[in-house]
This record gives structure tokens, sequence and C-alpha cells, in this order.
């Protein structure tokens, strides 16, 4: 490919609308551009990193004895009122009407069109198993698309999903799509893990999340370096330390007290205040749910995980109160709540047992008390591991320590069960004749955000450094004196070889200034460049430079 022909718009200012460095290096490169709120035009090098992961992806799965297929994007709202998702999805699922007013929607997953097409195909076992992808554009109307190609409302998606006779079959699909997905991973050149998820609004009985790890990753996860226990923080157990408080057990309880504590409303500044350490102190959290309002108490130190909280009561919504409600509940403004004569039930953090003579809020404005105590004060009416892990926690598998990353998370695996194929009635004749629900699994990767993750990955001050499987072009070459013959004969003739021994290569062939060039070589991430210059070439030498580290690999002669 030559420069001057292809439409890479790069920029040189910062996107005011990028919040994440691979939003902003997506642009700045000319990958893509917006047309409307979370939906991208993917431009010449955008569309080039995207068809190599599908590559990939592709190889992959077909590898693992998966087939592509392409199912409709536009579905009826008759297979979404049969599962009951029409409902259940809320406003995410972008619904419009056909000229005959009948009820369409785009897809944002395929679970519904699949199942009811297996449940049309599939009748005796001798068909099973069977793992059906596709690589397609779907759509979820997110409230608040962000971070490019990342959280956009319109992505490109592979999806698969498995069928099998038995929970064994079952379990086998699931293994081989996950080795299946980390040999996807590791050809795009990313660090990943593999961690165990949530099921989410998807439902079934166990699931895998793969992240790739980068910074700037919405999801925390956690992982152990001795065994390979690696999950979502959401879902991170605590390791119950026995005798924590033993010394501290056979305290006495001191006389409660109420203590002044003006304008004091953080952690931070009641302990400051009061000279103790933030782990004697016991936060107070309102929340309103479907079934009445609650509050929950954590250690000072501690951070509450509402994932964590919403599991153990068992509820639906959980929303932290506002000011208007808090007051209501306990008389005080937020930052003064404390447990004690409060009309609704109160559950606490497992690392709440065993404190004594702790601090809480005293349900008034600018005081706390001092001195609390379970039983005495109040009552807890249960407890839960309802808050985040911290560094300091050990693995719950091994007790050895664990890691606190942040990951963006890039594929997804659920065991599914019957779920669907009990809903659309898919079911097979076994060897003896009897009708059985098959068992279903599905399977996604997100491949403009494994190219958003890639990028968060790798890169530098200067722009991205793609990995070589995934890079729009595999090598740059720069000749920096368009005007004299003798460099561009040489740039033209290494640019052929190149292409005769299939090398995916772009040449700079635009008649712009060296600086200009190296600017945009670096900020589109080319892995290999080869500069061809007037003085180089004098002594018969180029240049080949890596783009990940900016080594100057050799000076090769012509
Ligand atoms: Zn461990």
């Amino acid at each position: 490919m030559r420069y001057s022909k292809l439409l890479i718009p790069t920029l040189k200012e910062m996107p005011a609308e990028a919040e994440v460095i691979s939003h902003t290096l997506m642009l700045r490169a000319g990958m893509i551009r917006k047309l409307a709120a979370g939906i991208y035009s993917l431009l010449p090098l955008g569309l080039s990193v995207t068809k190599k992961v599908e590559d990939i992806i592709r190889e992959e799965m077909n590898r693992a004895g998966a087939q592509e297929v392409l199912l409709p994007a536009v579905q009826p709202a008759k297979l979404w009122k049969e599962s009951g998702r029409w409902e259940e999805y809320g406003k995410e699922l972008l619904r419009f009407k056909d000229r005959h007013e009948r009820d369409f929607c785009f897809g944002p997953t395929h679970e519904e069109v699949i199942t009811d097409l297996i449940s049309k195909e599939v009748r005796s076992y001798r068909q099973l198993p069977l793992n059906l992808y596709q690589i397609q554009t779907k759509f979820r109307d997110e409230i608040r698309p962000r971070f490019g190609v990342m959280r956009g409302r319109e992505f490109i998606m592979k999806d698969a999903y498995s069928f099998d006779c038995d929970e064994k079959g079952a379990e086998k699909s699931y293994k081989k799509m996950y080795d299946a997905y980390c040999r996807i991973f590791e050809r795009c050149g990313l660090k990943f893990k593999a961690v165990e998820a949530e099921t989410g609004v998807i439902g079934g009985s166990f699931s895998h999340e793969f992240m790739v790890l980068a910074d700037s990753g919405e999801e925390g996860i956690i992982f152990c370096n001795s065994c390979n226990y690696a999950v979502n923080i959401d879902r991170a157990e605590i390791r119950i330390e026995e005798k924590r408080d033993e010394g501290k057990n056979k305290e006495e309880m001191k006389e409660i007290k109420k203590v002044s504590t003006p304008g004091m409303k953080t952690v931070e500044e009641v302990s400051k205040y009061l000279k103790v350490r933030p782990q004697d102190l016991v936060k107070t959290l309102i929340f309103e749910t479907e079934n009445g309002i609650i509050a929950a108490l954590v250690r000072g130190d501690h951070q509450i995980n509402e994932t964590k909280l919403k599991n153990f009561l068992d509820c639906t919504i959980l929303v932290l109160a506002g000011d208007e409600t808090v007051r209501e509940v306990t008389g005080a403004p937020s930052g003064f709540a404390g447990p004690i004569d409060l009309n609704i039930s109160i559950f606490a953090d497992h690392g709440v047992k065993g404190m004594h003579n702790f601090i809480t809020g005293a349900n008034e404005t600018d005081a706390h008390n001092i001195n609390v105590n379970i039983g005495r004060d109040f009552e807890i009416n249960g407890y839960g591991d309802i808050r985040n892990v911290k560094e300091d926690d050990k693995c719950p598998r091994c007790g050895k320590d664990i890691n606190i990353r942040r990951g963006v998370e890039v594929g997804h695996i659920f065991k599914l069960g019957t779920k669907y194929s009990q809903m659309f009635r898919a079911t097979y004749l076994d060897s003896t004749g009897e009708e059985r629900f098959i068992i279903m699994g599905c399977y996604g990767i997100g491949v403009g955000r494994t190219i958003a993750a890639a990028i968060e990955q790798n890169h530098d001050e200067n722009g991205i450094i793609w990995p070589m499987s995934i890079a729009p072009f595999q090598v740059l070459i720069l000749p920096l004196n368009t005007n004299d013959t003798t460099v561009m004969e040489t740039s033209e003739n290494i640019y052929n070889s190149l292409i005769d021994n299939n090398m995916d290569v772009v040449i700079d062939d635009r008649d712009e200034r060296p600086g200009v060039k190296f600017k945009d070589a670096d900020l589109i991430g080319i892995p290999l460049q080869i500069i061809i210059g007037l003085r180089n070439l004098k002594e018969g030498n180029i240049e080949i430079k890596i783009r990940r580290n900016g080594e100057e690999i050799g000076r090769a002669h012509v």
C-alpha cells in the first residue's frame, strides 16, 4: 500500500472527546471517526486491524471444531417475548417497528435466534455436539457510551453457542472454548487473565471473563501468585482470618459516649480528629432495595462491594440512599449515620464481627459515638462477605499473597445449561429414543474491545505499538528524500521485494518532511520501520528500527 493513497487522517492534537488512551490514539492515528454517540466508522487502518483480529479468531474457532454462520442482525420481538427478555433487557435493547407495525429489535446478542434455529433443525443425539459462531455487528443502547470502541453502542462481536447432549459434553465444549480463547489472546500478543466471573443477566451456572491487564481497565481483578485463583473483584471471597481480634475479645465493654465531631464526615476526617485508626471505626451505609431500606456496616478501612451486598441480600435493586432518605431514617445528614436505634434491618461484613468499643456515627449532626458494642448497643440481622478485597488480604484458596490489578474485559464464556433450550423447547432424542433438553454454552469476544485493550497495553507517549500479529501493516518503509531518485528507487525495490515475500507493507511516499513522517510512523505504530535517507544511502546503508523500543536493529547494505 502507498501512504499517499491511503486515508490516514492523523491528528496532532489530543481529541477533546477522548477519555482513555486507546480512544485518543485510535482517533489520532486516524483509525476511527465518530458518527454519533457510541457509533464509529472504521477507516482503513482501523479496518485492517479488525480483520487481523477476526482472522485469528476465525482460525482458532475453526480449529476448535466450531462452524461459522451468519445470523440476522434484525430480530423479531416474538422470540424475545418467548424468552422473557423483551421486558427484562430494558432500554439497552434497540426496538423498532416495520411498515406493518410489527415489533423488531437490533440484536444485542443471539441466544434467542440460535436456540430457535436449533430447536427446529436438531432432532437426534447423532447431530450433537454442535458449536456455531458468527462475527457480526451488534447494538446495545448503552446509557453512557464512552471510551470510544471500548464501550460503544454498535460493535463487532464474535459470539458462539455450543449444543451438547449432557453435562459432561457441555463441560468439554466449555473447556475447548476456554483453550481456544487463550490461544486467540496469546496470538493477538496480549497479556491477559481468565477470571471466574458473575453470570449477570445472561444467566447460567458458571463463567469466565478474559481480561487484558491494563491500568485503565474498568474492572478490578484479583489473582494469586501461588495458585490459579483468579476472579473478578465482585466475586473475590475474603479469607476470614480467625483470631484476628482475640486479644480484643478479652477487652471489656467501655461506657458508650457521644463526642463532638464538627463537620467530620469521612472515616479519614473522623479518625484523624479523634486520633484513632480507620479500622477502629465502623461505617454505616444506608441502601434502598426493592424490599425496603437497610443499613450495611463495614470496618472503617474497608470498602463496601455493592455487587456482593446485592448477592448477599438476594435483591435486584440496590441503590445507596440519597441525603433525604438518610435524614429520614437516621435523623442526621449523610456522614453521621450509625447503627443504634435504627428501625431498619442491619447487616454487617464479617470484618465487623469481633470488634469492640468502636466508633460510629451518632445519628446526629456533628456527633459520633465512641465505645459502641454489638449486642449491648444494637443487634445485627446478619453477617456476610460484603466488602472489597484489599492488597493485604490473602488468597482464599491457598492463603498466599494476592495481586489486585485492573483489566479490560475482552471475552466472556458461559455455561448456560438448559435455560434457553427449555424456553424454546430445543430437545433431541437420545439413543433410547427419550426426549431430552440440549445443554448450551455461549462464548463472546468483543473485537473492537480487543483492539482497544491491545492499545491500552501497548503504547508510549508517541503513539501505538502494535503487536506484530494484529498490526495494520508489518513494515513501514520511510523514504526521507522523495525528490531523490536513488532513495526512491531503493525504497521501491525494497517495497516490491517485501510484497513478493508476502509481507504486509506500506511505503510512506508522501512529499513530507522527515519529521512529519517519523511522527506519523510512531503514532500509527507499525512494528518495523525501514528508514531510507540520502546520507546513509551514499554509504550503501539503510536503517531498520523496531517501533517498540526505538532500537535500531541494523544497517542493511544495499
Ligand atoms: Zn492462592
